[in-house]
């Protein structure tokens, strides 16, 4: 018997049930569909859209089905292989059982045939087949050295023994088995031919599954690892998505974010100022050291006489490091020296999100540990960018809402923070004129008419509800000229809110809805124009 085949036989058996598996999803997918039509809760979905989401699954699960199948494709194949191979070496090297005699005639037998017997629950045996001759009886002995006895067949009415005969007729044979108590009969016929025939259609069946659908449901090696390529970097994108996030949870990263980035003229005013009231006069910096860190040494003479030596130092030291606590800057430890009325000492700036982190608290082993083998493969994809600035951004809205537990209202940003867009005007302002609640983000002037009332606070432009609109609308949505806009002001058809500067001057008009049912009724709105969003495909084409 052969038990090992060609690799080419592991292959397609495998290739084999790749296909199957896809097409039964394809298949379950279509009966989703079918049902989906006669749906009632869902019936007033138009049938093109229900076909789109559900072309969009089918395709998302065939990508996973055709990529999980390669990822265990080489593994599979070799394990059975090897399961194949056992079989082999057990079966050709059973050794036969030596000295095997007729049990009716005693005549010394040898066997002709064998086969392999691999169950579950018992260990591989090799069964030899003795023929006799003499008395055309068989015997079979297993290379253990056991008898094979076959189990004596029950009535299943009386459970008497029951008598069994066969006839044969070319390539048929029928089993007639009666029960001599109580009559009972059997009749179990093997067609061969039949039977062979069937096994021929299934090969066939199967040889055409797989020149038809290989090249589709089965991937090569480069689309494989491709897709597994995709996978781990939308897993990775997903952990530094969630890394990002959970970064601004933490209470030095707040700190970090709050720290006043001073640059060196800043940071001798600050000081200068400060150390003069405290009389430590006349601060002045030598020439920095630029590596990693800004290192600045200082000196400043003391001018209260009846400090001396290491009261001096230690009385610059408490000054300057509270000054600088919310700063960027450090006082270099034990640097700081005093000499016949100087303190001299050195400065370090900090400048990068690592280093500030750093003085901020956070140890950088304490930091989450970041796959740098990954990073450097997925750092710089696209999904992964895009994931780490969502993660950013959620961290960002995660912290700050929980400020407005003490800050209801709201509050203005970090002059740090990037310059941001005003929700309402559209004006870019920095950080520390943006104020920011649930309804946005706002630039102070615009903050500064909602809380005077000239508006009531209105969510973002495009994210208005209709409750809004503004004067670049009057044009592109209601067909009014600029013209025709100050004439109907003018009427009193077209009611805007100014929105002024703190010196008086307007700068923006918000129409309330609301105000202008009159206006919109005579110039309603022209229907938009249709955003079609395309679907790029990936190649995969498969329709319902
Ligand atoms: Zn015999
Ligand atoms: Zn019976
Ligand atoms: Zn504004």
């Amino acid at each position: 018997m052969q038990y090992l085949r060609d690799k080419q036989y592991y292959t397609d058996l495998y290739d084999l049930f790749t296909i199957k598996d896809c097409l039964d999803e394809v298949k379950s997918f279509r009966k989703m569909y079918q049902d989906s039509l006669a749906d009632e809760k869902i019936k007033d979905v138009p049938q093109e859209e229900k076909l789109k989401g559900l072309n969009y699954f089918l395709n998302w699960h065939l990508f996973t089905t055709k990529g999980e199948r390669y990822r265990s494709k080489a593994q599979r194949i070799a394990e059975m292989v090897e399961e194949d191979k056992k079989k082999q070496d057990f079966y050709d090297k059973a050794s036969e059982p030596s000295n095997i005699t007729c049990n009716t005639c005693g005549k010394r037998l040898f066997s002709e045939t064998k086969i392999l017997e691999d169950y579950i629950d018992t260990p591989m045996r090799v069964l030899f087949f003795f023929p006799c001759k003499t008395c055309k009886e068989k015997k079979g002995v297993y290379n253990t050295g056991e008898e094979f006895v076959s189990k004596p067949q029950l009535c299943p009415k009386c459970k008497h023994e029951l008598n069994e005969k066969h006839t044969v007729k070319s390539k048929v044979i029928t089993w007639i088995k009666t029960c001599p108590s109580c009559k009972f009969t059997e009749i179990e016929v093997d067609d061969f031919e039949k039977s062979h025939a069937e096994f021929e259609r299934k090969q066939q069946e199967d040889k055409e599954l797989l020149t038809k659908y290989r090249e589709e449901y089965c991937l090569t090696d480069e689309k494989g690892k491709e897709y597994i390529e995709t996978i781990e970097k939308m897993k990775y994108a997903n952990e530094i998505f969630e890394q990002e996030k959970q970064k601004y949870s933490n209470t030095a990263y707040q700190k970090t974010v709050q720290l006043k980035k001073l640059s060196i003229a800043e940071l001798e005013k600050l000081l200068s100022e400060l150390l003069e009231k405290e009389k430590y006069i006349k601060l002045s910096f030598d020439k920095p050291e630029i590596g990693q860190f800004v290192i600045v040494p200082f000196t400043a003479q003391d001018a209260d006489s009846s400090r001396k030596g290491s009261d001096s130092s230690i009385n610059i030291q408490k000054i300057i490091k509270s000054v600088l606590e919310h700063t960027n800057w450090r006082l270099v430890n034990n640097s700081v020296i005093y000499r016949l009325g100087y303190a001299s000492g050195q400065l370090k700036g900090y400048e990068e999100e690592e280093d500030l982190l750093e003085i901020s608290g956070i140890k950088k082993e304490q930091k989450q540990q970041i796959d740098s083998e990954k990073e450097r493969k997925y750092g710089y994809d696209n999904y992964v960018q895009l994931a780490r600035m969502m993660g950013k951004h959620e961290g960002i809205e995660n912290m700050r809402r929980r400020r407005l537990e003490k800050e209801p209202d709201g509050f203005f940003l970090e002059a740090t923070e990037s310059p941001y867009t005003c929700g309402i005007c559209g004006e870019l302002t920095p950080g520390n004129t943006t104020w920011w609640n649930l309804d946005g983000l706002r630039c102070k002037d615009c903050w500064r008419n909602i809380q005077e009332e000239v508006i009531p606070s209105l969510k973002h432009r495009y994210d208005n509800d209709d409750t809004y609109f503004q004067d670049w609308q009057i044009q592109s949505d209601f067909g009014v000229h600029p013209a025709t806009r100050s004439k109907l002001k003018r009427e009193g058809l077209l009611k805007g809110r100014e929105l002024k500067r703190q010196d008086g001057t307007t700068y923006y008009t918000v129409y309330l809805i609301e105000e202008n049912k009159e206006f919109l009724k005579k110039y309603p709105k022209k229907p938009g124009i249709k955003v079609e969003f395309i679907n790029s495909g990936d190649g995969m084409k498969v329709k319902l």
